[in-house]
């Protein structure tokens, strides 16, 4: 079943690898901090194997020489797929790690009653103590990574990377992000304030919430 968000939405490739590509569909959108005039879609690149792989390969080349040590990959916004794809690229060589098995931890937090990410007595040896790059799907406000980067430290990790498919940011709390693709492929993409929104001051009404995990209609 298709609904009209998806009808109206556009591929667009990554500029350094044409296999590489998320949909975009341009209207009135609100995350939980701003409004946008971009949905971006990167679900193929969570759900598809192939897809997962292509986009694992090309972030690879892009950590190279940013990132020198992982230990662990703390998948957000349900990009359990692209880590483990991640993480068979970075062990592929390049990348350090102090794991004694010599293979990478992929985790994901949960979120307790009060938003507070957390992570569960199992799930504290691949924090503690270990290098941490933090994988997200979408990254706009970057309020949630900010989150994510304070719950790494706080179980006693060290956050040594930020990483994501979309990011409109440059940088998190002075941690530079590496992203597959930026506002810059997405032509016009701009962010509001919920109090400065066009959309909103002309009385048009929002199409859909969105996050890191999708969009739902209202
Ligand atoms: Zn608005």
């Amino acid at each position: 079943m298709t609904d009209k968000i998806q009808e109206r939405m556009t591929k667009f490739y990554s500029g350094d690898d044409r296999s590489v590509t998320i949909n975009a569909v341009q209207g009135h959108f609100a995350t939980s901090n701003s409004h946008i005039n971009y949905y971006i879609d990167v679900t193929r690149l969570k759900v598809r194997a192939k897809e997962a792989e292509n986009a694992a390969a090309s972030l690879r080349s892009k950590l190279l020489h940013q990132v020198e040590d992982v230990d662990t990959i703390v998948c957000l916004d349900g990009t359990e797929v692209l880590g483990g794809f991640l993480a068979q690229e970075l062990e592929k060589g390049s990348f350090h790690m102090t794991n004694k098995h010599d293979t990478m931890y992929i985790i994901t937090p949960e979120e307790n009653s009060i938003h507070q990410f957390m992570f569960r007595q199992n799930n504290r040896l691949a924090i503690e103590g270990k290098n941490v790059l933090i994988l997200a799907a979408t990254l706009t406000t970057g309020e949630t990574m900010k989150r994510m980067m304070e719950c790494v430290s706080y179980y006693g990790g060290r956050v040594s990377g930020v990483t994501s498919i979309f990011s409109t940011m440059k940088e998190v709390n002075g941690q530079r992000i590496i992203s597959l693709f930026t506002e810059n492929d997405l032509p016009g993409y701009t962010a509001y304030h919920p109090s400065e929104c066009p959309f909103c001051a002309k009385k048009i009404p929002i199409e859909a919430v969105v996050n890191g995990y999708g969009y739902s209609t209202l």
